[in-house]
């Protein structure tokens, strides 16, 4: 079987290798001179950069098996255990998250009166259709519970803003709680015992894991496996169904595949020219800029211990930067003896012009805010900038109509398929997930774990 994957983002490269690993002849068409997409890391005078992601939440076994397949164990690396710390900017300061009902209990980053709410959440009726994010944290845990623990949770994952972003599309597991269960809090409870039975592990419980040099490691790993099967600076342009799929790539040059796998960002699927596939829909899926700051500091000039994964920001606070990941706490070797390096995430659906300002004024902008937040003095002794003009999919209200698009397109054109994080899900353990279970299930070639 000759398969052909466009995109050489972590969804291509995984689903890549486990067809090659089945006996499929495959050909990767990656527009970029690398693979990877923002799973991207830099090591420079010591310090260690990742231009997007920083860890992978350990979710699924597909995503242990593919390291473990790769020969990657050895280089895998745990977060360190202070990362279960995590916190919240409320009043200006850093608080952080319960991570239990005892901490909760006494935690000031909710007042009494937010707590108490909480206590009618299992009496709240469920929902009878989809509703945004915001109006479905509102109704069952409240206001307050919307501000300081949804809203910069899902500015940390999505760059987005929960009064836009569909239940049911972006959280489906949340939605999914209330219409089993009627109650988030016995839904928790419940589906625990579910999750035992699966091997899968819930977000907040699963492990949080990078590798000795960074995310890299693993698009490395991969693209070595499939390296005489990667076409890198070509980019697949026109598409013609016949009784097999001819590919034109950008050289001109033509191929021939029995399936075809799109895992190129949808806002590029739908320039594709594919006669009788009308992708254009799927122009319409938002992606709102981001920019990632890697910053590193001399220790004594920071005035917080750093003892966590990082500070997310409420927009109520009123700062200009989404949140910061302590990279340097997180994993051993990410900055020189005696500094730190942090990633500040800014832009996305909350200020997307601030991703898009120049070197000199997003450094301004970043200094600030974590001079107020982590009391910083000095100045930093290493910048790395990485901007996405386009950089994550939002799963907003509506969104389903795009996911019917390419069920119903899927089903009117056998051996054409779609994965990526536009439709698996946007983490990179979603996009591992996805690609592993579209070629045990969909495609029916491999029967990995
Ligand atoms: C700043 C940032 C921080 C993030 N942080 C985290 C995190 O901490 N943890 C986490 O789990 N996730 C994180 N994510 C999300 C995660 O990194 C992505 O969702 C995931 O890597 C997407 O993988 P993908 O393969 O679906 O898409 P992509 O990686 O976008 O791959 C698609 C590929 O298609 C190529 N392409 C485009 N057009 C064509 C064409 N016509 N022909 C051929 N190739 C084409 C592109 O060059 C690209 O390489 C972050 C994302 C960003 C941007």
């Amino acid at each position: 079987m000759r398969v052909g994957i466009v995109g050489g983002g972590i969804t291509g490269l995984v689903a890549g290798y486990r067809l090659k690993q089945a006996g499929a002849e495959v050909t990767i068409f990656e527009a970029a001179g690398r693979c990877g997409g923002p799973i991207h890391t830099l090591r420079k005078d010591g310090y260690l950069a990742e231009f997007g992601p920083n860890t992978i939440l350990e979710t699924s076994p597909h995503i242990t098996t593919l390291i473990h397949d790769l020969g990657l164990e050895s280089r895998k690396v745990y977060a360190d255990p202070t990362a279960k710390n995590r916190y919240i900017v409320r009043n200006g300061a850093l608080i952080p998250l319960p991570s239990s009902p005892a901490a909760f209990a006494t935690s000031s980053l909710f007042s009494i009166s937010a707590k108490l709410r909480l206590l009618r959440e299992p009496f709240v009726p469920k929902a009878t259709q989809d509703e945004s994010l915001a109006d479905f944290v509102r109704r069952r845990l409240g206001q307050e519970f919307l501000d300081y623990a949804i809203n910069p949770f899902v500015a940390g994952i999505y760059a987005g803003d929960p009064e836009q972003l569909s239940t049911e599309q972006a959280f489906p597991k949340l939605f999914a709680l209330e219409q089993k269960y009627g109650s988030l809090i016995k839904g928790q409870i419940k589906s625990a015992k579910a999750r035992r039975k699966t091997g899968e592990v819930s977000k907040q419980r699963a492990r949080m894991f990078s590798f000795d040099d960074g995310l890299q490691v693993l698009i490395d790993a991969l693209a070595a496996a499939l390296a005489d099967s990667i076409k890198l600076s070509t980019s697949v342009e026109r598409i013609v169904r016949d009784s097999i799929w001819k590919v034109t790539d950008s050289t001109g040059a033509t191929h021939e595949f029995d399936t075809l796998i799109l895992t190129a960002p949808a806002h590029k699927l739908a320039a594709l020219d594919i006669p009788n596939v009308d992708l254009s829909l799927l122009r319409e899926i938002v992606y709102p800029p981001v920019t990632s700051l890697v910053l590193g500091f001399n220790k004594v000039d920071v005035g917080h211990a750093l003892d966590g994964f990082g500070m997310l920001i409420p927009e109520v606070e009123g700062f200009n930067i989404l949140g910061t990941v302590f990279s340097s706490s997180l994993f051993p070797n990410r900055a020189p003896n005696g500094n730190v390096t942090m990633t500040t995430y800014i832009g996305g659906m909350r200020q997307p012009k601030h991703a898009l300002l120049s070197d000199s004024e997003l450094l301004d902008l970043a200094k600030a805010d974590l001079r107020k937040l982590l009391n910083i003095k000095g100045e930093p002794s290493f910048i790395h900038r990485t901007t996405y003009e386009k950089a994550i999919p939002q799963y907003m209200m509506g969104y389903g109509k795009y996911k019917q698009l390419m069920s119903d397109i899927e089903t009117n054109n056998p051996g054409l398929y779609f994965a990526g994080n536009f439709r698996n899900g946007i983490s990179v353990g979603d996009s591992i997930t996805g690609a592993t279970e579209l070629i045990n299930v969909q495609c029916g070639m491999y029967n990995v774990q």
